[in-house]
């Protein structure tokens, strides 16, 4: 075997071992711990306004945008590992997929969040008119995030 070729298997058995080891190091560290913790602390809470408001889109919203951000994490850990990889194979690749999977699932995640909003907003999702008890006005009534029992119009809270 020549030196040249040696290097090359050196170098790609050092790059799988690494990508191995980013793989196990998300799924076991306190980090990713943490963070999977806080989704489900954040479903949780979905699911309680919901229930006090008697509506779904919190709970959809939220679900909706945790698939997404797992999604980004994996997509943005994977670009950061090959980054990584290219800047200095080994430690690049373990920091770089660390690094992209936070960076990707937390940028998808605030993205997904926006833009399933604006879509529950554009289908009046879980938004009532209703009559302003002070001064009779119709007002739009975001009643997943408030409730129905606050029958006050925005000028009138
Ligand atoms: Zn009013």
């Amino acid at each position: 075997m020549s030196d040249d070729t040696k290097n090359q298997h050196t170098t790609l058995n050092v790059t799988k071992a690494a990508v191995s080891v980013a793989g196990t190091v998300a799924k076991s560290t306190p980090l990713s711990a943490v963070g999977v913790a806080l989704d489900v602390a954040d479903v949780g809470l979905s699911v309680y306004d919901d229930r006090k408001n008697s509506t779904t889109r919190n709970t959809v919203t939220t679900i909706s945008a945790t698939t997404a951000g797992f999604g980004g994490g994996v997509a943005g850990g994977l670009v950061g590992a090959t980054a990584g990889t290219a800047i200095c194979p080994g430690i690049g690749t373990i920091v770089g997929g660390i690094v992209g999977g936070v960076i990707g699932g937390v940028g998808a995640r605030f993205g997904a969040k926006k833009a399933i909003n604006k879509v529950g907003d554009d289908l009046e999702y879980d938004i009532e008119i209703l009559v302003c008890s002070k001064c009779g006005e119709q007002f739009e009534c975001h009643v997943y995030k408030t409730g129905r029992a606050k029958s006050l119009c925005e000028d009138c809270r």
